[in-house]
């Protein structure tokens, strides 16, 4: 934790100021005018218990429902007043005139276990307004989840892992990684299933369009995915084709999803080359209807049309149309995730590492105006949170934990490019994480203040 004076010190090029604003509220009239007439202390203004203030901002809740201007308070690492409240003439007032204030947006898939590892400081998730993030996606994850955890050197950003399929399949089925596995080792990935669930993971995570995941079949994941149930967890996906094979690929994970009985994270939504366009629609209808006959499915995106991979030679592959990227961010069973890859010094081989939430804010919602700025924030915040079973973070309510993000949406937007992905991207002021002031005006402010969401 910062003290309050680097804290003070850290607010940079905005203003700190102690004195109460020109009232932009109609309570403050209110409160003096009670404050005159009776001249009672009972009816002096009720404070709420808080640290600091930001004021005047526009609040957007993550809730969907729409903007409005107000303050928020908070105290030690929670929001303990939302709105429309009094302030005291004692509280310290960060001005946020002009600003959107919104819950920290949580990134549900990334792959960032490496640069976690490593000590990074997760300034490219910090300086887009991510305060939490989800890895050990698309079937990848460390072993030993608890162990992983206990040996972070530091978490900048609250981080919870998915168990991957084939982390646990090469931890029962030896060298020899090709094959499917037997029946004695699929009880034994099982067993380190229910462990990593007990240990803190999330879900399962799958990517079964990689070797070896491939030999992985569809009963064998069913087997997996009832451990996964039972201890309250999700089932991710990287389906096993997102090209020719989509919609039987998307087929079999509703199938898995009603056959368990549990939620489906279907990740990075795409139909890779331009014959398998027309079926994106058809997908988004696949969806629709396996939520109507009851299954919890819901599909994650990033906000750009191209891919990555670490093969060298065609290091991006275009994998959605733009009119599919846009129909598939403005559908309400979508949200956002990056897909983002990290690797150690803060070095990204895609833009979406540094860029992801500014470039959907900046291009899809401000220029395109394909989504409304509430949906948006709703995408990155509560409904990630709903996925991961979260109670105290994507919203601004009181008693939530003070993940925030100050930012402009005049200006907000992405700057990294193919051929130079690792740049910051504008328009993001301040972000706080638990209550700490973790980032502030392209500067970072605090590297430790992130807990493992679980
Ligand atoms: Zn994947």
């Amino acid at each position: 934790m910062l003290t309050r004076r680097q804290f003070l010190a850290g607010l940079g090029a905005v203003a700190v100021t102690a004195v109460l604003p020109l009232s932009l509220f109609r309570y403050e009239a209110r409160v003096k005018a009670e404050g005159k007439e009776e001249g009672k202390e009972t009816l002096a203004p009720q404070y709420p218990d808080c640290d600091w203030v930001i004021d005047r901002v526009v609040i957007i809740d993550g809730s969907g429902e729409p903007a409005y201007q107000g303050r928020v308070a908070v105290k030690g690492e929670r929001i303990t007043a939302v709105g429309d409240f009094a302030l005291s003439p004692e509280v310290q007032i960060i001005d946020g005139q002009g600003l959107v204030l919104t819950p920290g947006f949580i990134d549900i898939h990334t792959h960032a276990e490496d640069y976690f590892y490593s000590g990074g400081d997760m300034s490219p998730f910090l300086s887009q307004g991510v305060t939490a993030q989800i890895g050990g996606n698309c079937g990848r994850s460390p072993k030993d989840i608890q162990g992983y955890f206990a040996t972070i050197p530091k978490m900048a950003i609250n981080y919870g892992l998915l168990m991957g399929y084939a982390t646990l399949r090469q931890m029962v089925h030896g060298r020899d990684r090709s094959g499917k596995t037997t029946t004695a080792e699929q009880l034994k990935m099982q067993k380190y299933l229910r462990k990593a669930m007990a240990d803190g993971a999330v879900g399962l995570s799958v990517g079964l369009e990689y070797w070896p995941q491939t030999y992985a079949t569809t009963e064998e994941i069913i087997a997996l995915c009832e451990v996964v149930k039972e201890a309250g967890g999700f089932y991710a996906t990287h389906i096993r084709s997102e090209y020719d094979r989509v919609l039987e690929a998307v087929g079999e994970a509703i199938l898995i999803g009603k056959k368990v009985g549990i939620p489906v994270q279907y990740c990075h939504i795409k139909t890779g080359y331009k014959r398998n366009w027309a079926k994106l629609p058809k997908i988004l209808e696949m969806l629709e209807e396996a939520v109507e006959s009851g299954l919890d499915i819901r599909a994650d995106l990033y906000g750009y049309t191209y891919s990555s991979t670490d093969l060298g030679k065609k290091p991006f592959i275009s994998s959605i149309s733009e009119e599919n990227l846009e129909l598939a961010a403005a559908h309400p069973l979508t949200f956002f995730g990056s897909d983002a890859g990290m690797y150690a010094g803060g070095r990204a081989t895609h833009p979406r590492a540094y860029g992801n939430i500014p470039r959907i804010l900046g291009r899809l919602v401000r220029e395109k105006k394909i989504l409304s700025l509430e949906t948006a924030i709703a995408k990155m915040t509560s409904q990630p949170a709903r996925r991961l079973g979260l109670t105290n973070r994507g919203l601004l309510r009181k008693g939530y934990q003070a993940d925030l993000v100050l930012f402009d949406p005049e200006t907000i937007i992405d700057k990294g490019t193919k051929e130079n992905p690792s740049v910051f991207s504008e328009g993001v002021r301040q972000v706080w994480v638990n209550g700490t002031l973790a980032w502030a005006e392209g500067r970072l402010l605090n590297d430790n203040s992130g807990q493992v969401v679980n």
